[in-house]
């Protein structure tokens, strides 16, 4: 029988899409991960699904307990769903920056959500620092701790890694990914330069991301800003350390954006900005190798997460990109708003 057993059993075995159009233009096979096909919408399911498990297993969390996160929405929109199918509250911290989508999505799935201002790390008001604290105040309580709570890459290892590894009959010469958590990226990895040494791994990195300069330079430093949520970090996490890292890409707005639009406009995909980026990574990839070569990468979210943002012409030209975007794209935006006109 194929039955999955409830939610949890669902996540992950996500397909390994072909993407056509940049696959024939650079020569190589860009593959990428349906991650947005997990049953709460993103990669983080894998991650959520495996920290609260580490933790049960540890006896850390028990029965009608309750899980505490600072997370940009995805993590905690899994982490809610895994806390209704296993009976645990839920308590998220979340950066009041991030989309409205996310908000309401959280608060649907019963989460109590707490927003905070939007602060770097080393600030004790940073989102983490105050569900750690929130956390330890609670009886029977768990801080998920997704940065550095290395349960989190150990769901790649465990599931992402071995997928990629049977999706491609071991065919990949690329494993491309950006990280917030640094999860995704490290956690297969280790699983895929296990299995294949010669295989190279490259960080896919937005502007106003340190980590770019940190692989090419060994120095943690930041230049721009993005508008894509979820990824880029100051910091290596303990889920980054020591991961097998080759190179980087860094991918700009403008060019992750074209590539969003390009894969609704001409593959009927609809994802998310950060999958802009993993995608706009692997097709600078592609160029640098030459064709013949194998690139895997992750769809790691929806576009639907960021309807009032990316696909709101509005928005876009309020961040000074709307006219960044190729003109079929912009025509594309002005035909869905004459239709709602
Ligand atoms: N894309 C999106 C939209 C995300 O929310 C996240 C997680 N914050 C990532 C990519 C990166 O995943 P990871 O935390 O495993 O690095």
């Amino acid at each position: 029988m194929q039955i999955r057993n409830g939610f949890v059993e669902t996540v992950g075995h996500t397909p390994l899409i072909r993407l056509r159009h940049l696959s024939e233009e650079t020569g190589c096979e860009i593959l990428a991960k349906a991650e947005f096909l997990n049953p709460g919408g993103s990669v983080k399911d894998r991650a959520a699904r495996s920290i609260i498990q580490d933790a049960e297993e540890k006896g850390l969390l028990k029965p009608g307990g309750t899980v505490v996160e600072g997370t940009a929405g995805n993590t905690g929109i899994g982490l809610a769903h895994i806390c209704l199918a296993k009976g645990y509250k839920c308590i998220i911290y979340m950066p009041n920056t991030q989309s409205k989508e996310k908000f309401d999505m959280l608060r649907i799935l019963g989460a109590e959500v707490r927003p905070v201002p939007a602060v770097p790390f080393a600030d004790p008001m940073n989102y983490n620092h105050q569900a750690r604290r929130a956390a330890e105040e609670i009886e029977n309580a768990i801080w998920a701790n997704q940065f550095d709570n290395v349960a989190n890459r150990q769901a790649h290892i465990d599931s992402t890694g071995p997928e990629i590894w049977e999706q491609t009959e071991g065919k990949i010469d690329v494993w491309t990914a950006a990280t917030g958590t640094g999860g995704t990226l490290a956690g297969t990895a280790i699983y895929l330069k296990d299995k294949k040494p010669e295989m190279k791994v490259y960080l896919a990195d937005p502007m106003g991301s340190s980590l770019y300069c940190h692989v090419k330079e060994g120095k943690l430093e930041r230049e721009g800003n993005s508008i894509t949520e979820g990824i880029g970090n100051g910091r290596i996490t303990a889920n980054v350390e020591g991961a097998p890292i080759d190179d980087a890409v860094r991918v700009t707005d403008t060019e992750a954006l074209n590539i969003v639009y390009h894969l609704l406009h001409k593959e009927g995909l609809y994802v998310g900005g950060s999958t802009g980026i993993n995608v706009g990574a692997a097709v600078k990839i592609a160029r640098e190798l030459g064709p013949g070569h194998t690139i895997v990468t992750i769809l790691c979210d929806s576009g639907d997460r960021y309807k009032s943002r990316i696909f709101n012409p509005e928005w876009l030209a309020s961040k000074g990109l709307l006219e960044t975007l190729e003109q079929p794209y912009q025509d594309w935006l002005h035909a869905v708003s004459e239709q709602e006109g």
